[in-house]
């Protein structure tokens, strides 16, 4: 169960998000301004996996209290819930360290995918220690130094391999659909297309199996994306 905190103001809004995110099976705690969300993060951070944070509040704003959380250094992740037109202040939310954010007014069906995506990303770092040493065949992976004996020999890994590999890891025998993987591993950066996913998995196999032409570790689901299985 993931428990989710929306700081929002807005009845109709708060409402249709909560109801949504209860129905994906969410707990969501819903406090209406940021000084109460403040003092529940302060005093437990840990309890929540998401916070959803609109930027207009009475009294201090989304803004502020995403600059305390993270000068508290509470990791939380967080979307913030910014007006549709207002490029600065998406700007703002970034620099301030929001993971993501959505322009108002949203789909419910984005809102779902993007806390769904953003949830496992941040399990996805959270389950597998980047200090961890970890194998695929008779290959093996350091992720926090990024270096890997190869098939191609030592090799280091860019960022966006290191984390596909780890969402891989952490969803062995589960199929991942491109779109998911592009969700997870790339976030925000500029959207790329699902071709991209498909270049890196080619890469990924030329490093880590045998023939990458009979892949027995990133395996193909067709029609739908990727499996791996250790
Ligand atoms: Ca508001």
């Amino acid at each position: 169960m993931t428990r989710i905190l929306l700081v929002e103001d807005e009845e109709l809004v708060g409402t249709m998000v909560r109801m949504n995110l209860e129905s994906e099976g969410h707990e969501v705690v819903w406090l209406r301004d940021a000084e109460a969300a403040w003092q529940t993060l302060a005093s437990s951070a840990g309890r929540f996996d998401l916070v959803l944070l609109d930027i207009a509040l009475p009294g201090m704003s989304g803004l502020d209290l995403l600059e305390k959380l993270r000068a508290a250094e509470l990791g939380t992740p967080v979307l913030m819930l910014t007006a549709r037109s207002d490029v600065s202040t998406k700007v703002a939310a970034l620099d301030h360290g929001a993971d993501d954010y959505l322009t108002k007014p949203f789909d419910v069906p984005e809102l779902v995918a993007r806390v769904k995506a953003m949830i496992r990303r941040s399990q996805a770092e959270r389950e597998i220690p980047t200090d961890q040493l970890v194998h695929i065949g008779e290959y093996e992976i350091d992720l926090r130094a990024r270096r890997a004996a190869s098939r191609e020999g030592a090799v280091t890994l860019s960022d966006k391999e290191v984390r596909l590999l780890q969402l891989f890891l952490s969803s062995e025998g589960e199929t991942l659909k491109r779109a998911d993987i592009l969700d997870i591993v790339w976030g925000m950066d500029a959207w790329p297309s699902e071709r991209t996913v498909d270049n890196f998995i080619l890469r990924l196999r030329k490093l880590f199996e045998l023939d990458h032409t009979q892949p027995r570790h990133f395996l193909t689901v067709r029609g739908l994306g990727y499996r791996f299985v250790h």
